[in-house]
């Protein structure tokens, strides 16, 4: 007999029902960093129906200290972190379907995603995707888990489109600290205690128990010893909400709108999107690189090249993660240098 669940279905709010209601269930996670992982690992473990999983990064040895799906082999391969996440998660339970995507959270990924989703839970660690994210919730009407972290400071929130406040509303009213991409550092109790919240409410959108959500915005510092809960009702509601309001445009989504981000958060790298023309051999590149005596390293999913104190990670769509430099213009230099 197969006990994998008992000891959730013995949790009388879940029970057999609830457990079946959550093998049947489809979730995305946005993000698969320390957040990401933890999330997915639970929800794995919980026996979730399909989780998919979206990232555009890939694994280092400074991720190790919080990022719990991964090892040191994964650095060293420099695997993306969504493959080695997904190789993890299918040895916790062969039973969860898991996709993993090598990428951007862009608005096209997302739109396409959203109709066969029953829940998004962000694991991201900026906001200019997550107000992305929140104007696809509401868009597709799918339950969405806001949570961020930085230092020793956490905070989450429960977004039920047409019945909560969204997070434009939210952080409207509510001064937050640490949301700014930031250089601090962190440390790993506070990405656990963020994901406690998020995973706790995932399973009670999971297995029905809607009645159980919770209705406060939380935040804390484990460090500081401060814990606040804020409620969230009708008052933080904007009626002129372009998210959540009457007359919805969900400005986030459009064009001009979408992420511009360059800067990789706390990571002295910056990303290179490529132009539409331009589609790379990466095969030829490679050659090329060889040839002129750097460094190169190849995997299925990417190359890193090597130059002096420079360093660049080319994945196979040509998007580029240029090391070293917080300097967009400067970057750019770099990569043409390598592409060029
Ligand atoms: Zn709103």
């Amino acid at each position: 007999m197969n006990d994998r669940y008992s000891r959730q279905i013995l949790f009388s709010p879940i029970g057999k029902q609830g457990q079946k209601s959550i093998g049947e269930k489809h979730v995305l996670v946005v993000g698969v960093g320390a957040l990401g992982s933890s999330i997915s690992e639970m929800l794995t473990r919980a026996g979730v129906g399909k989780l998919t999983l979206i990232d555009r990064d890939y694994v280092e040895t400074s991720n190790l200290q919080r990022q719990q799906l991964f090892s040191e082999s994964d650095a060293k391969d420099k695997l993306p972190k969504v493959i080695a996440a997904k190789k993890r998660l299918a040895d916790i339970n062969r039973e969860v379907k898991i996709e993993a995507i090598v990428g951007e959270a862009d608005v096209q990924t997302l739109e396409n995603f959203a109709p066969k989703i029953d829940l998004m839970i962000d694991g991201t660690d900026n906001f200019d995707i997550r107000f992305i994210l929140n104007d696809i919730a509401h868009k597709f009407t799918v339950p969405f888990l806001f949570g961020s972290c930085v230092g020793s400071f956490g905070s989450t929130y429960t977004i039920i489109p047409n019945h909560t406040p969204c997070l434009q509303c939210l952080l409207k009213n509510i001064p937050m600290q640490g949301q700014t991409c930031d250089t601090v550092g962190i440390i790993a109790p506070t990405v656990q205690m963020v994901t406690a919240y998020q995973v706790a409410e995932a399973l009670k959108i999971l297995s029905g128990n809607m009645d159980a959500i919770r209705k406060t915005y939380i935040t804390f510092d484990l460090w500081e010893n401060q814990h606040l809960s804020v409620k969230s009702n009708d008052a933080i509601k904007n009626k002129a909400c372009t998210t959540c309001g009457e007359e919805r445009t969900y400005p986030f989504l459009s064009y001009e709108a979408q992420t511009k981000t360059a800067l990789l958060c706390g990571r002295n790298t910056v990303q290179i999107r490529p132009s539409q023309t331009f589609s790379p051999s990466i095969g030829q590149l490679c050659s090329r690189w060889e040839l002129a005596g750097y460094q190169v390293k190849q995997n299925p999913y990417l190359v890193s090249v090597h130059k002096d104190d420079v360093r660049m990670i080319m994945f196979k769509d040509g998007r580029a993660l240029i090391h070293g430099t917080n300097d967009p213009v400067k970057a750019k230099k770099i990569y043409y240098s390598f592409i060029g």
